[in-house]
C-alpha cells in the first residue's frame, strides 16, 4: 500500500486540515513554504489519467478551498498549485497529490524557464495534438 493511502488510512500519522468523502488534505512533511499543503482523492489513483470525474471534482472544491484558507488564515497573497504527473515530471508518491504552494514574493521559488519553438514545430505539434 502508497504512503497516502496510508494516511488516509490512518496507519501512519500525518497533519490533516480537511477530510471529506472522497478527499484529504494534508501539509506536506516538507515544505517549500510553511503551509505546503497536499490534496488527494481518498481513493489511490497513479495520475490524473486514470482518476475518476466525481473524485476529480471533488479534489478540485477541495482545492479551491485550501487556497481560500492559506490566504485567510496564513495571510499569503498567492500560492502555486502544482501537479507533479509521473516519474518523469518529479512525481515520487505515485498516488496523485496536488500541491498547494503559498508564495511571498521574496521565497526565491524559481518557476520553470521557457523556450521558443522552431521553424514549424509549433505547427507540428499542434497537428499532432489535434489529430
Ligand atoms: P511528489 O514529488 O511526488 O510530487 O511529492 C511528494 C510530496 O510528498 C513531497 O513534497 C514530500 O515532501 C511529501 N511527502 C513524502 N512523504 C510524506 C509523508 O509521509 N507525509 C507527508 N505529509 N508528506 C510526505
Ligand atoms: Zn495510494
Amino acid at each position: 500500500m502508497c504512503i497516502f493511502c496510508k494516511i488516509v488510512n490512518k496507519e501512519i500519522p500525518a497533519k490533516i486540515i480537511l477530510e471529506d468523502e472522497k478527499t484529504l488534505a494534508f501539509l506536506d512533511i516538507k515544505p517549500v513554504n510553511p503551509g505546503h499543503i497536499l490534496v488527494i482523492a481518498k481513493k489511490h489513483y497513479p495520475s490524473i489519467e486514470e482518476i475518476r470525474e466525481e473524485d476529480l471534482s471533488a479534489v478540485v472544491l477541495t482545492l479551491k478551498k485550501m487556497g481560500k484558507r492559506i490566504k485567510e488564515k496564513l495571510g499569503y497573497s498567492g500560492y502555486n498549485v502544482n501537479l507533479n504527473n509521473d516519474k518523469v515530471a518529479g512525481q515520487e508518491i505515485p498516488h496523485l497529490h496536488f500541491h498547494l504552494i503559498p508564495r511571498t514574493s521574496d521565497d526565491g521559488l524559481k518557476l520553470w524557464p521557457q523556450n521558443e519553438y522552431k521553424d514549424n514545430e509549433a505547427e507540428e505539434i499542434l497537428s499532432k495534438l489535434t489529430s
